[in-house]
């Protein structure tokens, strides 16, 4: 295979520096080297940053093609500077078996735009009554880890703590969608002011709140890893804060969309900016960056929910819940995080490369920037700024709660494994 040498490249956003590819593989990483024999990108002080990793993707494929197919959501997500995703299991059929996982995972294979990891249902149809086949998914050729009923939440704590036991033994990880659904029985935004003026159902924090706490405790006694889910309020970091500093093993998400867009924007109803868990106040945004600076929330992941407009394009309480998010992440990410002064770049490789691929245990991924290491990059333009134009989505969907808003930022390359699947801004 051929050699590519990046020159010029901030890496972490630091110094600018020349890496050289050789093959799948980073060869070097310094000053002046030498560009013999190589294809030369030049990078002219552009971030080079690990490639991003998303532990929670919705491909749709199986059964909603006509949202997102795992070829599409692929682009999407090499667009956005991902090598690697993780596929939510809420497909149809449901991936709660190994014969589904399987065939998410070859079609992530066979398209090759970024890695593709299938997360498994916790229980049978996303149901919560019964256990799914944990144990055959994890030894199935997907070597499914994450498993979740994500857009569901497994509420019976019952079957939260055997799935908690069960993945224990292997060492995966349940990831909860924190949801109580007798409190947000009709919810349709968040629950507070802007709810009451316009007289929508609320979806009270609380719903969230006790779900976590709850889930934190049962992880504590059953000594097992619990992962949540997109937190969106200022009290589930509150939560997640004091179950870290009691040595309990949680980590916790939050997606872009929660770190930028606040509930007074529903008084549009505009149903782009409906999404589960809801839009929350401003109180609530700001608390949630603080926590991913601090490091007691771990992770962006985005949530990428595509939908077709006809289930968008309709009154606010008939509209689909969800945004598309693999192909601006990082551009709400430097918005809210890096140019707000929260996050340093190599901060952000933190949050959105290496610890979502530690969690999510993505071998080859959230690597360091040097020698030896697999080529999985992406080299960021963080002086450009521009309107989200989407248009020029590599996604089928187009549910974007950002068209036409002026955001930083924009992926140019990015590598799987050495090959290029991005090169200036254009998918190969
Ligand atoms: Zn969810």
């Amino acid at each position: 295979m051929s050699k590519i040498l990046i020159r010029g490249a901030r890496v972490l956003g630091g110094e600018p520096q020349d890496v050289l590819i050789d093959g799948e593989t980073i060869e070097a990483v310094g000053s002046g080297l030498s560009a013999d024999g190589a294809e030369v990108v030049e990078a002219g002080g552009k971030v080079l940053l690990p490639g991003l990793v998303d532990l929670h993707t919705h491909l749709r494929e199986p059964g909603r093609e006509d949202s997102e197919t795992v070829l599409t959501g692929t682009r999407a997500a090499a667009s956005g500077g991902y090598t690697a995703v993780f596929a939510m299991a809420n497909t149809f059929p449901v991936a709660d078996t190994a014969g589904v996982v399987e065939q998410v995972y070859r079609l992530g294979q066979e398209h090759g735009y970024c890695d593709v990891q299938p997360i498994g249902a916790v229980t049978v149809g996303l149901e919560g009554r019964k256990l799914a086949e944990l144990g055959a998914m994890h030894e199935s050729a997907a070597g499914v880890t994450v498993f979740s009923d994500d857009g569901k939440c497994v509420d019976d704590a019952v079957i939260m703590r055997r799935a908690l036991e069960y993945v224990k033994a292997f060492g995966g990880v349940v990831a909860q969608h924190a949801q109580e659904p007798r409190l947000t029985e009709g919810a349709q935004m968040n629950e507070g002011v802007v709810s009451a003026e316009l007289g929508l159902g609320g979806w009270p924090a609380v719903a969230e709140e006790s779900v976590i706490a709850r889930d934190v405790l049962l992880a504590e006694h059953v000594g097992s890893r619990v992962h949540i889910c997109h937190l969106s309020t200022a009290g589930s970091v509150e939560i997640v804060r004091w179950a870290k500093s009691r040595g309990i093993d949680v980590t916790a998400e939050v997606t872009p969309h929660h770190l930028l867009l606040t509930d007074e924007l529903v008084r549009s109803y505009n149903p782009v900016y409906k999404v589960n868990p809801p839009l929350r106040t401003e109180r609530d945004v700001l608390a949630l960056r603080e926590a991913l600076a601090d490091g007691t929330i771990d992770i962006v992941a985005t949530d990428h929910a595509p939908h077709p407009h006809e289930d968008k394009d309709c009154e606010w309480a008939a509209a689909a819940m969800g945004m598309v998010g693999l192909e601006t992440a990082l551009s709400v990410v430097q918005e809210t995080m890096v140019d707000t002064g929260l996050l340093t770049w190599a901060g952000v490789a933190d949050r959105m490369s290496v610890k979502p691929a530690r969690i999510g245990r993505a071998a080859g991924h959230g690597r360091p920037v040097s020698a030896g290491e697999p080529a999985n990059l992406t080299l960021v333009d963080t002086e450009y700024r521009g309107q989200v134009d989407p248009a020029g989505f590599a996604s089928r969907s187009r549910n974007t709660p950002y068209e036409g808003r002026e955001l930083p930022g924009r992926v140019t390359h990015t590598w799987l494994r050495g090959k290029a699947t991005l090169v200036d801004g254009k998918l190969t």
